[in-house]
Protein backbone atom coordinates (compact mmCIF):
# COMPACT_ATOMS: atom_id res chain seq x y z
CA UNK A 1 0.00 0.00 0.00
CA UNK A 2 0.97 3.36 -0.49
CA UNK A 3 2.33 5.93 1.90
CA UNK A 4 0.59 9.41 2.22
CA UNK A 5 3.47 12.44 1.56
CA UNK A 6 4.00 12.07 5.62
CA UNK A 7 6.94 10.60 6.90
CA UNK A 8 4.75 8.03 9.52
CA UNK A 9 1.18 6.89 9.57
CA UNK A 10 -0.19 5.97 12.65
CA UNK A 11 -1.25 2.51 12.96
CA UNK A 12 -5.25 3.40 14.09
CA UNK A 13 -5.13 -0.14 15.64
CA UNK A 14 -2.99 1.12 18.39
CA UNK A 15 -4.26 2.46 21.36
CA UNK A 16 -2.21 4.18 24.35
CA UNK A 17 -4.17 1.50 26.83
CA UNK A 18 -2.63 -1.54 24.59
CA UNK A 19 0.87 -0.31 24.85
CA UNK A 20 2.06 -1.44 28.11
CA UNK A 21 3.48 1.99 29.43
CA UNK A 22 2.03 2.51 32.85
CA UNK A 23 1.97 5.79 34.64
CA UNK A 24 3.37 8.00 31.64
CA UNK A 25 0.21 9.33 29.84
CA UNK A 26 1.35 12.51 30.02
CA UNK A 27 5.03 12.46 28.94
CA UNK A 28 3.43 9.95 26.12
CA UNK A 29 1.23 13.09 24.85
CA UNK A 30 3.69 15.40 25.19
CA UNK A 31 6.42 13.47 23.35
CA UNK A 32 4.42 12.54 20.73
CA UNK A 33 3.01 16.35 20.30
CA UNK A 34 6.31 17.79 19.94
CA UNK A 35 8.32 15.30 18.83
CA UNK A 36 6.17 12.90 16.81
CA UNK A 37 2.93 14.47 15.55
CA UNK A 38 4.29 16.81 12.78
CA UNK A 39 5.50 13.44 11.07
CA UNK A 40 1.87 12.53 10.00
CA UNK A 41 0.55 15.40 8.30
CA UNK A 42 1.65 15.93 4.43
CA UNK A 43 4.78 17.64 3.97
CA UNK A 44 3.50 19.89 1.84
CA UNK A 45 1.64 21.05 4.60
CA UNK A 46 5.38 20.92 6.63
CA UNK A 47 6.57 23.08 3.69
CA UNK A 48 3.74 25.93 4.04
CA UNK A 49 4.58 26.05 7.65
CA UNK A 50 8.07 26.28 6.83
CA UNK A 51 9.16 24.31 9.98
CA UNK A 52 11.11 21.22 10.18
CA UNK A 53 10.62 17.81 12.20
CA UNK A 54 12.13 17.44 15.42
CA UNK A 55 15.43 15.13 14.59
CA UNK A 56 16.21 14.69 18.49
CA UNK A 57 14.86 13.79 21.44
CA UNK A 58 15.91 13.80 24.80
CA UNK A 59 14.59 11.60 27.33
CA UNK A 60 15.65 11.55 31.38
CA UNK A 61 15.32 10.22 34.27
CA UNK A 62 16.13 7.43 36.89
CA UNK A 63 17.06 3.90 35.38
CA UNK A 64 13.71 1.73 34.53
CA UNK A 65 11.08 4.01 34.43
CA UNK A 66 9.97 3.17 30.95
CA UNK A 67 12.31 5.21 28.46
CA UNK A 68 13.30 2.69 25.80
CA UNK A 69 9.57 1.24 25.93
CA UNK A 70 8.31 4.69 25.28
CA UNK A 71 10.63 4.70 22.35
CA UNK A 72 9.87 1.51 21.30
CA UNK A 73 6.18 2.09 21.24
CA UNK A 74 6.54 5.20 19.43
CA UNK A 75 8.51 3.75 16.73
CA UNK A 76 5.96 0.76 16.42
CA UNK A 77 3.15 2.96 16.38
CA UNK A 78 4.66 5.46 13.45
CA UNK A 79 5.36 1.92 12.05
CA UNK A 80 8.78 2.71 11.50
CA UNK A 81 11.71 0.35 11.46
CA UNK A 82 12.48 -1.33 14.55
CA UNK A 83 15.07 1.35 16.57
CA UNK A 84 18.79 0.57 16.29
CA UNK A 85 20.36 0.81 19.63
CA UNK A 86 23.61 2.51 20.24
CA UNK A 87 25.35 2.06 23.62
CA UNK A 88 26.94 4.87 25.41
CA UNK A 89 29.35 2.68 27.54
CA UNK A 90 29.53 0.06 24.46
CA UNK A 91 30.94 2.85 22.63
CA UNK A 92 33.64 3.45 24.45
CA UNK A 93 35.06 -0.16 24.93
CA UNK A 94 34.59 -0.69 21.11
CA UNK A 95 37.88 0.41 18.99
CA UNK A 96 37.12 3.48 18.11
CA UNK A 97 36.93 4.05 14.44
CA UNK A 98 33.75 0.95 14.34
CA UNK A 99 31.50 3.11 16.98
CA UNK A 100 31.91 5.58 14.35
CA UNK A 101 31.85 3.00 11.92
CA UNK A 102 28.17 1.83 13.04
CA UNK A 103 26.81 5.76 13.08
CA UNK A 104 27.95 6.54 9.96
CA UNK A 105 26.41 3.73 8.52
CA UNK A 106 23.29 4.30 10.22
CA UNK A 107 22.95 7.44 9.14
CA UNK A 108 23.88 6.02 5.51
CA UNK A 109 21.28 2.98 5.21
CA UNK A 110 18.66 6.11 6.36
CA UNK A 111 19.48 8.55 4.05
CA UNK A 112 20.02 6.06 0.89
CA UNK A 113 16.32 5.13 1.55
CA UNK A 114 15.55 8.55 1.56
CA UNK A 115 16.50 9.09 -1.82
CA UNK A 116 14.96 6.16 -3.13
CA UNK A 117 11.63 6.46 -1.92
CA UNK A 118 11.61 10.51 -0.51
CA UNK A 119 8.72 10.79 1.35
CA UNK A 120 7.60 7.41 1.71
CA UNK A 121 10.70 6.68 2.97
CA UNK A 122 9.80 4.70 6.56
CA UNK A 123 11.15 7.01 9.82
CA UNK A 124 14.67 5.15 11.25
CA UNK A 125 14.71 5.71 15.22
CA UNK A 126 18.06 5.77 16.45
CA UNK A 127 18.35 4.70 20.41
CA UNK A 128 21.63 6.40 22.09
CA UNK A 129 21.38 4.49 25.48
CA UNK A 130 23.83 5.84 28.50
CA UNK A 131 24.33 8.93 26.36
CA UNK A 132 26.15 10.70 29.24
CA UNK A 133 28.63 8.29 29.31
CA UNK A 134 30.09 9.34 26.16
CA UNK A 135 29.42 12.71 26.83
CA UNK A 136 31.88 12.71 30.20
CA UNK A 137 34.73 11.93 27.87
CA UNK A 138 34.18 14.85 25.84
CA UNK A 139 36.94 17.44 26.41
CA UNK A 140 38.49 15.31 28.47
CA UNK A 141 40.93 13.64 26.05
CA UNK A 142 43.62 15.82 27.57
CA UNK A 143 43.27 14.15 31.14
CA UNK A 144 43.84 10.82 30.36
CA UNK A 145 40.29 10.17 28.56
CA UNK A 146 40.49 8.18 25.24
CA UNK A 147 38.87 10.80 23.54
CA UNK A 148 36.73 8.24 21.91
CA UNK A 149 33.66 9.65 23.28
CA UNK A 150 35.05 13.42 22.00
CA UNK A 151 35.08 11.81 18.42
CA UNK A 152 32.16 9.79 18.56
CA UNK A 153 29.98 12.40 19.54
CA UNK A 154 30.96 14.78 17.31
CA UNK A 155 30.60 12.82 14.35
CA UNK A 156 26.55 12.34 15.56
CA UNK A 157 26.56 16.02 15.85
CA UNK A 158 27.71 16.72 12.92
CA UNK A 159 25.90 13.95 11.09
CA UNK A 160 22.54 15.38 12.82
CA UNK A 161 23.35 18.85 11.81
CA UNK A 162 23.64 17.35 8.07
CA UNK A 163 20.15 15.78 7.99
CA UNK A 164 18.15 19.01 7.42
CA UNK A 165 16.73 17.37 4.20
CA UNK A 166 16.69 14.02 5.46
CA UNK A 167 12.71 13.72 7.21
CA UNK A 168 13.05 10.19 8.07
CA UNK A 169 15.65 10.31 11.30
CA UNK A 170 15.03 10.61 14.49
CA UNK A 171 17.52 10.35 17.29
CA UNK A 172 16.51 9.63 20.86
CA UNK A 173 19.06 9.94 23.46
CA UNK A 174 18.52 8.34 27.08
CA UNK A 175 19.85 8.98 30.18
CA UNK A 176 19.99 9.12 33.97
CA UNK A 177 22.30 12.37 34.29
CA UNK A 178 21.17 14.85 32.21
CA UNK A 179 23.33 17.01 34.37
CA UNK A 180 26.49 15.29 32.19
CA UNK A 181 24.93 15.76 28.67
CA UNK A 182 27.28 18.41 26.98
CA UNK A 183 25.09 21.52 25.92
CA UNK A 184 25.96 21.17 22.82
CA UNK A 185 23.70 18.17 22.21
CA UNK A 186 20.68 20.18 23.40
CA UNK A 187 21.05 22.92 21.00
CA UNK A 188 17.89 23.69 18.52
CA UNK A 189 18.39 20.84 15.85
CA UNK A 190 19.85 18.73 17.95
CA UNK A 191 18.47 16.51 21.05
CA UNK A 192 16.14 19.73 21.21
CA UNK A 193 13.47 17.81 22.93
CA UNK A 194 13.71 17.23 26.24
CA UNK A 195 11.64 15.05 28.42
CA UNK A 196 11.88 13.50 31.48
CA UNK A 197 10.64 10.54 32.95
CA UNK A 198 10.51 10.28 36.35
CA UNK A 199 9.82 7.38 39.08
CA UNK A 200 5.91 6.50 38.95
CA UNK A 201 3.53 7.82 41.82
CA UNK A 202 1.11 5.61 43.18
CA UNK A 203 -1.51 5.84 40.19
CA UNK A 204 1.21 5.10 37.85
CA UNK A 205 2.75 1.80 40.04
CA UNK A 206 -0.86 0.84 40.02
CA UNK A 207 -1.15 0.70 36.26
CA UNK A 208 1.87 -0.74 35.95
CA UNK A 209 1.23 -3.62 38.17
CA UNK A 210 -1.25 -4.44 36.67
CA UNK A 211 0.27 -4.66 33.74
CA UNK A 212 2.57 -6.91 34.66
CA UNK A 213 -0.02 -9.40 36.34
CA UNK A 214 -2.10 -8.60 33.38
CA UNK A 215 -1.09 -12.48 32.37
CA UNK A 216 -1.64 -14.09 36.34
CA UNK A 217 -4.58 -12.42 36.46
CA UNK A 218 -6.35 -13.40 33.23
CA UNK A 219 -5.06 -17.12 33.76
CA UNK A 220 -6.69 -16.81 36.85
CA UNK A 221 -3.40 -17.60 38.84
CA UNK A 222 -3.19 -14.59 40.88
CA UNK A 223 -4.34 -15.65 44.77
CA UNK A 224 -7.61 -13.77 45.38
CA UNK A 225 -5.70 -12.05 48.69
CA UNK A 226 -3.87 -9.88 46.53
CA UNK A 227 -4.50 -6.60 46.61
CA UNK A 228 -2.81 -4.68 43.73
CA UNK A 229 -3.85 -1.64 45.36
CA UNK A 230 -2.00 -2.18 48.65
CA UNK A 231 1.11 -3.11 46.49
CA UNK A 232 0.96 0.07 44.73
CA UNK A 233 1.06 2.18 47.96
CA UNK A 234 3.70 0.35 49.55
CA UNK A 235 6.02 0.66 46.52
CA UNK A 236 7.07 3.68 46.82
CA UNK A 237 10.48 4.53 45.05
CA UNK A 238 9.67 1.76 42.86
CA UNK A 239 10.58 2.19 39.34
CA UNK A 240 8.78 0.49 36.20
CA UNK A 241 11.26 -2.15 35.58
CA UNK A 242 11.70 -2.50 39.53
CA UNK A 243 8.02 -3.42 40.10
CA UNK A 244 8.39 -6.30 37.11
CA UNK A 245 11.28 -7.37 39.67
CA UNK A 246 8.85 -7.82 42.46
CA UNK A 247 6.19 -9.72 40.75
CA UNK A 248 8.59 -12.20 39.26
CA UNK A 249 10.27 -12.50 42.93
CA UNK A 250 6.59 -12.97 43.92
CA UNK A 251 6.25 -15.43 41.60
CA UNK A 252 9.74 -17.40 42.46
CA UNK A 253 7.99 -17.86 46.15
CA UNK A 254 5.23 -19.53 44.79
CA UNK A 255 7.46 -21.66 42.24
CA UNK A 256 9.19 -22.38 45.65
CA UNK A 257 6.46 -23.77 47.22
CA UNK A 258 5.37 -25.72 44.05
CA UNK A 259 8.54 -27.88 44.05
CA UNK A 260 9.32 -31.17 46.18
CA UNK A 261 11.11 -30.13 49.21
CA UNK A 262 14.92 -31.26 49.09
CA UNK A 263 15.01 -31.56 45.02
CA UNK A 264 16.30 -29.30 42.62
CA UNK A 265 14.21 -30.79 39.72
CA UNK A 266 10.94 -32.20 41.14
CA UNK A 267 7.80 -30.18 40.46
CA UNK A 268 4.95 -31.21 42.93
CA UNK A 269 1.70 -32.83 41.42
CA UNK A 270 -0.24 -29.70 42.55
CA UNK A 271 1.94 -27.15 40.03
CA UNK A 272 -1.04 -27.07 37.92
CA UNK A 273 -3.49 -25.52 40.57
CA UNK A 274 -0.56 -22.65 41.58
CA UNK A 275 -1.77 -19.25 42.65
CA UNK A 276 0.43 -16.14 43.75
CA UNK A 277 -0.41 -14.96 47.48
CA UNK A 278 -0.48 -11.94 49.23
CA UNK A 279 1.87 -13.52 51.16
CA UNK A 280 4.50 -14.25 48.03
CA UNK A 281 4.31 -10.99 47.38
CA UNK A 282 5.36 -9.86 50.82
CA UNK A 283 8.09 -11.79 50.84
CA UNK A 284 9.53 -10.16 47.32
CA UNK A 285 8.93 -7.01 49.03
CA UNK A 286 11.09 -7.71 51.88
CA UNK A 287 13.59 -9.38 48.85
CA UNK A 288 13.29 -6.19 45.99
CA UNK A 289 14.03 -3.02 47.44
CA UNK A 290 14.06 -0.14 45.28
CA UNK A 291 17.76 1.63 43.74
CA UNK A 292 16.60 5.28 43.46
CA UNK A 293 14.78 7.85 45.51
CA UNK A 294 14.49 6.11 48.93
CA UNK A 295 14.84 8.33 51.65
CA UNK A 296 16.00 6.49 55.52
CA UNK A 297 12.52 8.60 56.92
CA UNK A 298 10.23 7.12 54.17
CA UNK A 299 11.01 3.72 54.93
CA UNK A 300 9.50 1.23 57.17
P1 LIG B 1 17.36 2.50 31.57
O1 LIG B 1 17.60 3.94 31.93
O2 LIG B 1 17.90 1.54 32.57
O3 LIG B 1 17.70 2.17 30.14
P2 LIG B 1 14.58 2.69 30.88
O4 LIG B 1 13.93 3.88 31.48
O5 LIG B 1 14.88 2.71 29.43
O6 LIG B 1 15.81 2.28 31.74
P3 LIG B 1 12.99 0.43 30.22
O7 LIG B 1 14.09 -0.36 29.57
O8 LIG B 1 12.00 1.06 29.34
O9 LIG B 1 13.61 1.49 31.19
O10 LIG B 1 12.23 -0.47 31.29
C1 LIG B 1 12.68 -1.75 31.62
C2 LIG B 1 11.48 -2.65 31.82
O11 LIG B 1 10.77 -2.25 32.99
C3 LIG B 1 10.47 -2.55 30.70
O12 LIG B 1 10.74 -3.44 29.66
C4 LIG B 1 9.18 -2.89 31.42
O13 LIG B 1 9.05 -4.29 31.58
C5 LIG B 1 9.38 -2.31 32.80
N1 LIG B 1 8.85 -0.94 32.88
C6 LIG B 1 9.55 0.20 33.11
N2 LIG B 1 8.76 1.27 33.14
C7 LIG B 1 7.50 0.83 32.89
C8 LIG B 1 6.24 1.48 32.75
N3 LIG B 1 6.10 2.79 32.90
N4 LIG B 1 5.17 0.70 32.48
C9 LIG B 1 5.29 -0.63 32.33
N5 LIG B 1 6.45 -1.30 32.45
C10 LIG B 1 7.56 -0.58 32.71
Amino acid sequence: SKRPAANAIIRPDFKFEDMGIGGLDTEFSTIFRRAFASRIFPRDLIDKLGIMHVKGLLLYGPPGTGKTLIARQIGKMLNAREPKIINGPEVLNKYVGQSEENIRKLFADAEKEYKEKGDESGLHIIIFDELDAVCKQRGSGAGGGTGVGDSVVNQLLSKLDGVDQLNNILLIGMTNRKDMIDDALLRPGRLEVQVEISLPDESGRLQILKIHTAAMRKNNIMGSDVDIAELAARTKNFSGAELSGLVKAATSFAFQRHTKAGTMAGVREDAGNMKISRQDFLDALNEVKPAFGTDEAELE
